[in-house]
C-alpha cells in the first residue's frame, strides 16, 4: 500500500478529549475517529489492526475445535424474560420497541440467542459436544464510556459458547479454552496473566480473566513473584501463617478515647499499631444491618463478603451513621463486637490475633485485650478482605505483588444456568433428558488493540507487536524526485510484497523529518529507509521501532534479511 493513497488522517496535537496512551495515540495515528460517545469508526489502519487479531482468534478457535458462525445483533425482550435477565441487566442493555411493538434489544452478549438455537436443533447426546463462536459488533450502553476502545459502547466481541453432555466434558473444553486463550494472547506478542476470577453463585474455580500487564490497567491484580499464581482481587487469597502461640490473655480494660473514632486518630492515641486493633463496619445486606470485623489496616473485598452471605453486591452498601446509630445504639466510631445483636461476620485474620483493641459500643470510649471466642463469637469467620502486597501466596508461600491489568478475555463454566432457564435439554445414553452444560468465553477483540498499546508505546507512538501491526514494514522513500532512490525503493517494496510481507511505501512528498515521525507514531515495527546513503554509499537503514537498533544493508541483502526478521516475529507457540 502506498501512503499517499490511503486514509491516514494523523494529528500533531494530543485530542485534549484523550486521558488514556492508546486512546491519545489511535486517534493521533489516524486509526480511530469519534462518531459519538464511546462509537467509534475504524479507519484502514485501524481496521487492519483488528483484522489482525481476528485472524489470531479465529485459527486459535478453529484449532481447538470450535466453529464460527454469527448471530443476529438484534434481539427479541422474549427471550431476555425467559432467563430472567430483562430484569436484571439493567440499563446497559438498550431496549426499544420496533413497529410491531415488539420489545428487542441491542445484543451486549448471547447466551439467550445461542441457547434458543441449540434447545431448537441439538437434541441427543450424539450431537455433543458442540463449542461455537462468533466475532460480531456488542452494544452495551456503558454509564462511562471511555479511554477508546478500551470501553466503549460499541465493540467488537469474540463471543464462544460450548455445550457439553457430562461435567467431565464441559471441564475439558474449559480446559482447552484456557489453553486458546495462551495461545491467542502469546500469538498477539502481549505480556499478560490470566486469573482466577470470582464466579459468583455458580462456585468452583472455572473461571478466569485474561489481563494485559499495563500500568494504566483498570483492575487490580495480585500475581505470585514466583510461581503461577495469578488472581484478582474478588477471588484472590493468600497463605494464612500459622497462629503464632498465644500470649496470656489479659483482662477487658475500658479506656477513655474522646472524640477519638477513625483507626487512625485511635490508634495514635492509644499508642497501638493498627495491626493490633479491629475495626467494626456496618454493611446493610438487602436493607439488614450486619456486622463486619477487621484488622485495623485490612479493607473490606465487598465480592468476598457478598458471597459470605450469599447475596449480589448490588444489594450490599455501607450502613450510614443513622442506620448504624438505629442497629446498634452506638454512634459510628465506637463500635464493637461485644453485646451487639445484629449478625457478626469476621475475617480469618482476627483467629490469628490476641488481646487487641476494639470499640467499646459507648460512646468516646475503646476496650483493650479484647479476643475471639472468649469475648464475642461471630457467625461466620471466613476470607473477606482485600489481599495486600504484605500477604503470601497460597500456592507457594513466596511474595505477592499488586500490579494492575487489562481484561481482554474471560472464560467461564456457565454449567445449566441457562439450559434451565431456557429449558434447553437433549436425551443422554440412557434416554433420559438432560440440561445442556455450558461455557462462556470472550476476548474484546477491539479492546485487545488499546491493551496493546497501553503496554507498548512510548513518547513518539505505538510500538505494535509485529503480529498485529496494520503494516508489518514501512518503507521510506526519502526522495521521491530522485530517480535512483525511488526505483530503489519501488523495487524493495515489489520484492517484498511478492515474498508476502505486508509494507506501506511512504511515497509521499514530504521533510523526511516528518516521514520519521508518522513512521514512529504508527508503531510499524521495521522501518526502512532509502535514501542519502543509498545514493552514496549503495546503502538502505533497517531500523527496529521497538529497540531504536539499526543495520545498514546492500538493497541486495535488504528483503531477505526483513523477511527473515518478520518470519521469527511470526512463529507460534508449539
Ligand atoms: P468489564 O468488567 O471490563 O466491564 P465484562 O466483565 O463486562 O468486562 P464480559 O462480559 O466478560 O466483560 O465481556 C467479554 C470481554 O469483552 C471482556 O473481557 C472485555 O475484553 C470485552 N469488553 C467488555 N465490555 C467492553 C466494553 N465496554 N468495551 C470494550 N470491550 C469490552
Ligand atoms: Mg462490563
Amino acid at each position: 500500500m502506498r501512503f499517499s493513497q490511503l486514509l491516514i488522517p494523523t494529528l500533531k496535537e494530543t485530542p485534549s478529549e484523550a486521558e488514556v496512551a492508546s486512546h491519545q495515540l489511535l486517534l493521533r495515528a489516524g486509526f480511530i475517529r469519534k462518531l459519538s460517545s464511546g462509537i467509534y469508526s475504524y479507519l484502514p489502519l485501524g481496521l487492519a489492526t483488528i483484522r489482525k487479531v481476528e485472524r489470531i482468534v479465529r485459527e486459535e478457535m478453529n484449532r481447538a475445535g470450535a466453529q464460527e458462525l454469527l448471530l443476529p445483533m438484534v434481539q427479541p425482550g422474549d427471550l431476555w424474560k425467559e432467563s430472567g435477565r430483562w430484569e436484571k441487566y439493567g440499563p446497559e442493555l438498550l431496549r426499544f420497541t420496533d413497529r410491531h411493538a415488539r420489545e428487542s434489544c441491542l445484543g451486549p452478549t448471547h447466551e439467550e440467542v445461542i441457547t434458543d438455537l441449540i434447545r431448537l436443533n441439538v437434541h441427543s447426546y450424539k450431537e455433543l459436544p458442540l463449542n461455537l463462536y462468533q466475532i460480531q459488533t456488542k452494544f452495551r450502553d456503558e454509564i462511562r464510556p471511555r479511554f477508546g476502545l478500551m470501553r466503549g459502547r460499541e465493540f467488537i466481541m469474540k463471543d464462544g459458547y460450548s455445550f457439553d453432555a457430562t461435567e467431565d466434558g464441559a471441564d475439558a473444553t474449559y480446559r482447552k479454552m484456557h489453553e486458546a486463550y495462551h495461545r491467542i494472547f502469546s500469538r498477539c506478542g502481549l505480556a499478560f496473566r490470566a486469573v482466577e476470577a470470582d464466579t459468583g453463585t455458580i462456585g468452583g474455580s472455572f473461571s478466569h480473566e485474561f489481563m494485559v500487564l499495563a500500568d494504566t490497567g483498570e483492575d487490580t491484580i495480585v500475581i505470585c513473584k514466583e510461581c503461577e499464581y495469578a488472581a484478582n482481587m474478588e477471588k484472590a487469597r493468600c497463605k494464612t501463617p500459622t497462629a503464632p502461640t498465644p500470649p496470656p490473655l489479659l483482662a477487658l480494660e475500658k479506656i477513655e478515647t474522646p472524640g477519638k473514632k477513625k483507626v487512625a486518630a485511635v490508634t495514635e492515641f492509644l499508642k497501638i499499631s493498627p495491626k493490633e486493633l479491629v475495626k467494626t463496619l456496618v454493611y446493610m445486606v438487602e436493607e439488614k444491618p450486619v456486622a463486619v470485623l477487621l484488622r485495623g489496616d485490612h479493607e473490606v473485598q465487598t465480592v468476598k463478603l457478598a458471597n459470605a452471605l450469599g447475596v449480589n453486591t448490588d444489594n450490599l452498601r455501607l450502613a450510614d451513621d443513622k442506620e448504624i446509630f438505629d442497629s446498634t445504639g452506638t454512634p459510628s466510631g465506637y463500635l464493637g463486637p461485644i453485646g451487639l445483636t445484629i449478625p457478626v461476620l469476621a475475617d480469618n485474620e482476627l483467629t490469628r490475633m490476641h488481646n487487641f483493641a476494639i470499640g467499646a459500643n459507648e460512646k468516646n470510649f475503646h476496650l483493650l485485650n479484647a479476643n475471639l471466642n472468649r469475648d464475642f463469637t461471630p457467625q461466620i469467620i471466613t476470607d473477606l478482605r482485600q489481599i495486600t502486597s504484605e500477604d503470601r501466596c497460597p500456592l507457594c508461600g513466596s511474595n505477592l505483588e499488586l500490579t494492575r491489568g487489562i481484561e481482554v478475555g474471560h472464560i467461564f463454566k456457565l454449567g445449566t444456568k441457562y439450559s434451565e432457564a431456557l429449558k434447553a435439554s437433549f436425551l443422554d445414553n440412557q434416554g433420559m433428558e438432560q440440561p445442556f452444560i455450558m461455557g462462556c468465553y470472550g476476548i474484546g477483540v477491539s479492546r485487545t488493540v488499546a491493551a496493546a498499546i497501553e503496554q507498548n508505546h512510548d513518547k513518539d507512538g505505538i510500538i505494535f507487536p509485529l503480529p498485529i501491526a496494520p503494516f508489518q514494514v514501512i518503507l521510506l522513500n526519502l526522495s521521491p524526485k530522485d530517480e535512483a532512490i525511488t526505483s530503489a525503493a519501488n523495487e524493495l517494496y515489489s520484492q517484498l510484497g511478492k515474498a508476502g510481507i505486508e509494507v506501506l511505501l511512504d511515497d509521499r512528498d514530504e521533510r523526511p523529518g516528518s516521514k520519521f515521525k508518522d513512521a514512529d507514531l504508527l508503531g510499524i515495527p521495521y522501518r526502512v529507509m532509502v535514501g542519502k546513503s543509498f545514493s552514496e554509499k549503495g546503502l538502505v537503514e533497517i531500523r527496529d521501532r521497538a529497540t531504536g537498533t539499526t543495520l545498514n544493508l546492500p538493497l541486495a541483502e535488504t528483503g531477505p534479511k526483513l523477511v527473515g526478521l518478520v518470519r521469527e516475529a511470526l512463529v507460534a507457540p508449539q
